[in-house]
């Protein structure tokens, strides 16, 4: 039997839907946390629960509210959030792929105006694919490229075969033994995150989780226009800038 292939946007629940990363008067219906509905569970200020607005068919939708600071962002997190952010959501991306409800279960986060989000507030989604495998499209030459750093099992990758193009970066973890792994990997795309906010013209990004086979892979995707190459013929274009970007990051951030 074949995988679905498209999913199907539910338009009447997406009117409804409050939107404030254009419209900044809009309450924040993240920031009044007595008002959620749905809450499935929550660590301190991170809190898990069911997508009020789940427009998409076939899913079930859910969201991560990363911390309570509504104008705070990944990039600048503490260690210890950031530390506790991931091992919650990663027990949590975990739990929903281990339930056997659905196909898949795809983990993703949006920031800023071109990244496709609506709310400001920082969040991810967790969301079950009832008929899809997210996999059956990623090759995995979308990871490789050249390594930035390396600790352990968790490595800091630029592609060099883009999925969509210009500076993907891409950080990889052995799942086995991940509780050590989760801090490292959160250290690097905190790093990414950083790095295409503050050091390259760039104020939108994607987050973007994949668990294949033994090992997760993380794509810290910057956001630009996108390409029309790549929406008509699925041309990614790689920098040329790539050996600089490699340089200037190592320098800011590693010591090598
Ligand atoms: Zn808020």
């Amino acid at each position: 039997m074949g995988s679905q292939k498209v999913l199907c946007f539910n338009s009447k629940l997406a009117k409804n839907k409050p939107e404030n990363i254009v419209n900044r008067d809009t309450t924040c219906p993240f920031c009044d946390t007595e008002k959620l509905t749905n809450v499935i569970d929550r660590k301190g200020s991170i809190i898990w629960l069911e997508n009020k607005y789940p427009t998409l068919k076939d899913t079930y939708q859910t969201i991560i509210i990363e911390t309570d600071q509504c104008h705070s962002e990944l990039s600048e997190y503490k260690q210890t959030h950031l530390r506790d952010l991931f091992r919650f959501t990663f027990e949590k991306w975990f739990e929903m792929q281990n339930s056997g409800k659905y196909k898949s279960v795809i983990l993703y986060k949006n920031h800023g105006p071109l990244s496709g989000g609506t709310i400001r507030h920082p969040h991810m989604q967790i969301v079950g694919l009832n008929k899809m495998d997210y996999k059956n499209k990623i090759r995995m030459e979308h990871f490789n490229g050249e390594t930035i750093d390396q600790d352990g099992k968790v490595s800091l990758i630029i592609s060099d075969t883009p999925l969509v193009g210009f500076t993907e970066l891409n950080v990889k973890m052995d799942e086995n033994d991940h509780i050590n792994e989760i801090e490292q990997m959160s250290k690097y795309i905190q790093t990414c995150t950083h790095f295409l906010l503050n050091h390259i013209r760039c104020n939108s990004y994607n987050l973007f989780f994949y668990k294949i086979d033994e090992h997760i892979y993380v794509k810290i995707m910057p956001r630009f226009v996108t390409s029309p190459l790549f929406l008509g013929y699925s041309i990614p274009q790689m920098s040329d800038h790539k050996n600089d970007i490699i340089k200037k990051m190592k320098k800011l951030y590693f010591r090598n």
